[in-house]
């Protein structure tokens, strides 16, 4: 990243008035823009230039953006938020599934838009950095490096499973992880399918670390999709 240039942010989009508004918002944010109006010529763009981030619309002319993120997932770790019109569960799962880090629905404000940039920004910085980080949401502490958790400063004790699902959406802090990627991270991709697993472990996360389970502060459900550890 050119710091004294601002981010250069990739726009995959073939709405031209959508373009438009992005485009303004980001400038004036201080990010640079690229555009590509199809996928084909996002995938060049992104080989040839290299983005910080890339904002990818599903719906494009050649072909759906969640094959464009999965050519770009073959060499590339740049973040991609999904920016689309579908709102079906099952489109916001493919996409995450396909190497999305996240996924933002049509319409939306500017606010929530730079709000999903910084998280996805600042989750791909801390992957290069390979650090161990702690994790720390209000009163929750997550020291991965340690594999230690406390709440309002008091130690919790966490079953392997329980440690395993918490340290997973720590290290996607802010950011939905599919049940299917949950599933795959704990238990093995032998058992993706078997999301009461989920419901049953998060339960039991949840009475540990929450004051009120039913109300849940950090441990968010994506109703159908998966899980979020809250990041503010
Ligand atoms: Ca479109």
């Amino acid at each position: 990243m050119n710091e004294t240039l601002g981010p250069l942010v990739l726009v995959v989009e073939d709405e031209l008035q959508m373009a438009r508004y992005m485009r303004t918002a980001l400038i004036a944010h201080g990010y640079r823009v690229l555009e590509a109006g199809s996928g084909e010529e996002a995938i060049r763009r992104a080989v040839m230039q290299n983005p910080d981030l890339v904002l990818m619309d599903l719906g494009l002319p050649d072909m759906d953006g969640v094959q464009v993120i999965a050519q770009l997932r073959q060499w590339s770790t740049v973040p991609v938020i999904v920016i689309s019109a579908r709102d079906q569960e099952s489109d916001r799962i493919e996409a995450l599934d396909s190497g999305a880090d996240d996924y933002l629905t049509k319409p939306f404000g500017t606010g929530e838009l730079f709000a999903r940039i910084r998280v996805a920004m600042r989750h791909r910085a801390a992957a290069a950095d390979g650090e161990e980080p702690v994790v720390e949401v209000g009163d929750l502490r997550i020291d991965l490096a340690n594999r230690t958790v406390t709440v309002r400063e008091e130690r919790i004790h966490l079953t392997r499973r329980e440690y395993g699902l918490l340290a997973t959406l720590a290290k996607n802090v802010g950011r939905v992880v599919t049940h299917r990627q949950l599933l795959k991270e704990v238990w093995g991709p032998q058992y993706l399918t078997e999301t009461h697993y989920l419901r049953v472990y998060m339960a039991q996360l949840r009475h540990k670390l929450e004051v009120d389970p039913a109300r849940p502060r950090y441990l968010e459900t994506e109703s159908g999709i998966g899980y979020r550890l809250k990041n503010e």
